[in-house]
């Protein structure tokens, strides 16, 4: 799901190694890294496990799923952004934002799945809250 509206996300810095990241994001999937020695699942994804330092590391795709695992509001309301960490269902957790969820509605345990933002020529993943269950 990619972000339907305005809002322009800080361009991250690219390399060789994030690259299929971004490749990945701008079609919509989610990456995150896996390590063939621990089998220990991280993200940022980089080609050195931060377990246990193998460089046998593949790109797994994550389900988008996940939950808050803990989150802040920052900014005032005209330009509030909430920050959160985000528990996939793959068991890692990612720094990211929640888009488009009144502060009434945020709690740790929040089911949330993943959209991807502009940010210059790339996409970046957010989350927004995942309605499934709810009938709305
Ligand atoms: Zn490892």
């Amino acid at each position: 799901m990619f972000l339907s509206d305005d809002r322009e996300w800080p361009a991250p810095a690219t390399n060789p190694e994030n690259e299929a990241f971004f490749v990945a994001a701008a079609q919509g999937r989610l990456l995150y890294g896996r390590c063939r020695v621990c089998g220990r699942a991280h993200y940022y994804p980089r080609h050195s496990c931060p377990h246990c330092f193998s460089t046998e590391v593949d790109w797994a795709e994550a389900s988008g799923r996940g939950h808050i695992y803990t989150y802040t509001v920052t900014g005032a309301a005209s330009d509030r952004q909430v920050l959160a960490f985000v528990e996939l269902e793959e068991g890692v957790r990612m720094l990211s934002n929640i888009v488009d969820a009144a502060p009434g509605r945020l709690a740790v345990g929040t089911p949330v799945r993943v959209a991807f933002g502009r940010a210059g020529s790339v996409r970046v993943p957010v989350f927004v809250l995942d309605r499934v269950g709810e009938g709305t």
